[in-house]
């Protein structure tokens, strides 16, 4: 079908991730008797329960480091980790209200930004991981607390009416939650603890290194030469035996839903398992994910990206699985472990992690700042706006097909994000155009998106960001190039044009 005639704008009525669903397919369906894993991983928590916490996770962001004495119990402010197991955070809260022996409160503050990137997909993804996690915690003892507005404005008031000791974060690199975490030190009573767990990466991102780090090959080395130490199992968080006093308020998670102020025209969808990606895709991993037509990449960045699974948990039994299997996993971990937490590293230390005008550790990078300013008033093969991008309009089909993927999806293949990206380079007036075109488009209907890996992927297709100088040619300059050509070479681009 002509691109132009297909719908794929923000314009359709019926929200579009309905359409489609990546659910297990019928080989995944048929190759075990599914909820083997849920089994194995509990037993492996019951087996760990005494494990201790390496301290290296966390650092404090109070002046204070002690928990103020006879409080009423120990808050966990759940702001990108979004689940009870497998979770530093909420151990380390969970001991602290042990050591104390009082209750163990949970809070999310649910702000919802006047935003095009506040969607149905994203937010409705999101509740459905805090339903669980209000149900989890409830059935162990832990009070959870919906709080509905910016955590600066909510939480410092929240602790002193609960006269809770000690407040524990988790952590996140990016503008917002560094600016909510700032209000709300600011704000806490000073005898309050703040403390922050790093349980999004293995190796906590402070550790892996100080610096801003170059490359892959820069922060590979540092990272695996931490993992013997950090890259271990967790212990099972059981029921809490402090119960608390003031109980939190239920939450209907319909009726909530349904009064966020989104976008819902884009809309929710559906996604496979970890379970089915170690019985099923793993074996084809390594030879297959840069293959848009095979179903071989684990599926897993929206629940990792949303903290509802732990990317360590991912690790081990990935390591695990392929052990079992005889399948070599080195290609995924480098993937889960080295380029994801090289993202983090990548935002943490360099607060322009969304712009063309890129950070300046020793030279570095400015090769990639110079070619594309000497490029930008090159002439561009084709120019295409925003809308016609959103709208898929462009004379590319397999270009087309990628954005078809992901507006109905919610998810791109990962090699095809790389020649989307380098095409909207390739197709608008400016660099500066690109990422912010880019990026809008990736956050908006990528439910992976809003992540630091969205932001490294769009600046390593964009700005040469971890890369390095290729031959230098018209608009890329000496940023990496890709064309049709090279992805007729890779894999059977006509089925994916007529999949999509
Ligand atoms: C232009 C562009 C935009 C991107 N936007 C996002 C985004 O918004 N959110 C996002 O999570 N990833 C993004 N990526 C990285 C990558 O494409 C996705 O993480 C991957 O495709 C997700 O699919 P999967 O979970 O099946 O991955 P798998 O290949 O199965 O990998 C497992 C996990 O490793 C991590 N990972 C994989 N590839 C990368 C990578 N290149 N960099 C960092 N971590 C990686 C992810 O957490 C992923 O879930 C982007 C890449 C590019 C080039």
């Amino acid at each position: 079908m002509p691109a132009k005639r297909r719908q794929a704008t923000p314009a359709a009525k019926e929200p579009v991730g309905k359409q489609r669903k990546l659910a297990p397919t019928e080989e995944e369906k048929k190759t075990k008797a599914g909820g083997w894993l849920e089994e194995e991983v509990k037993q492996q928590r019951t087996q760990n329960k005494e494990m201790g916490f390496i301290t290296k996770r966390l650092r404090f962001i109070s002046d204070t480091e002690e928990m103020r004495q006879g409080s009423e119990g120990v808050l966990y402010w759940m702001l990108r980790d979004h689940r009870v197991q497998d979770n530093w955070a909420l151990i380390h809260a969970r001991r602290l209200a042990l050591e104390e022996k009082v209750p163990l409160h949970v809070c999310v503050c649910l702000h919802v930004p006047k935003s095009q990137l506040s969607t149905l997909r994203h937010y409705s993804f999101l509740l459905k991981g805090l339903e669980e996690v209000a149900a989890e915690c409830k059935a162990l003892g832990i009070q959870f607390h919906l709080l509905r507005g910016p955590a600066g404005d909510l939480l410092p008031g929240f602790v002193s009416e609960q006269q809770l000791g000690a407040v524990v974060t988790d952590f996140s690199p990016l503008r917002e939650p560094l600016t909510w975490l700032e209000d709300v030190k600011k704000k806490l009573p000073k005898d309050v603890p703040l403390i922050q767990v790093d349980a999004h990466n293995i190796v906590p991102c402070w550790v892996a290194s100080p610096k801003l780090e170059y490359a892959a090959r820069t922060i590979r080395g540092k990272i695996t030469k931490q993992l013997p130490e950090f890259l271990t199992d967790f212990p099972l968080v059981e029921k809490h035996p402090h119960a608390a006093t003031r109980t939190a308020k239920p939450v209907d998670w319909r009726e909530l839903l349904s009064s966020l102020g989104v976008d819902r025209t884009v809309g929710e969808t559906e996604w496979a398992m970890l379970e089915s990606f170690i019985d099923v895709r793993l074996k084809r991993f390594d030879s297959q994910r840069n293959d848009p037509n095979a179903a071989a990449l684990s599926q897993l960045s929206p629940w990792i990206r949303f903290g509802h699974v732990s990317a360590q948990r991912v690790a081990l039994q990935v390591q695990r699985g392929g052990r079992k299997l005889g399948v070599g996993v080195s290609s995924f971990i480098e993937e889960l472990v080295v380029r994801r937490e090289l993202t983090d590293n990548f935002c943490f230390y360099n607060e322009k992690y969304d712009s063309v005008e890129v950070p300046r550790p020793p030279g570095a990078y400015e090769w990639a700042r110079k070619t594309l300013k000497d490029h930008a008033k090159d002439k561009r093969p084709y120019i295409y706006t925003r809308e016609q991008l959103e709208k898929a309009e462009t004379h590319d089909k397999l270009w087309n097909a990628a954005q078809f993927q992901v507006v109905r999806e919610g998810k791109m293949h990962g090699f095809l994000r790389m020649y989307w990206a380098k095409k909207i380079l390739e197709w608008t007036p400016s660099p500066e155009e690109a990422l912010a075109s880019a990026l809008y488009l990736n956050d908006r209907y990528e439910l992976d998106g809003q992540d630091p890996n969205g932001f490294v992927g769009c600046m390593w297709s964009i700005c040469g960001i971890h890369d390095q100088g290729w031959a230098e040619r018209p608009v890329f300059g000496k940023i990496r190039y890709m064309n049709y050509k090279g992805c007729l070479r890779k894999f059977d681009v006509a089925a994916f044009e007529r999949k999509y």
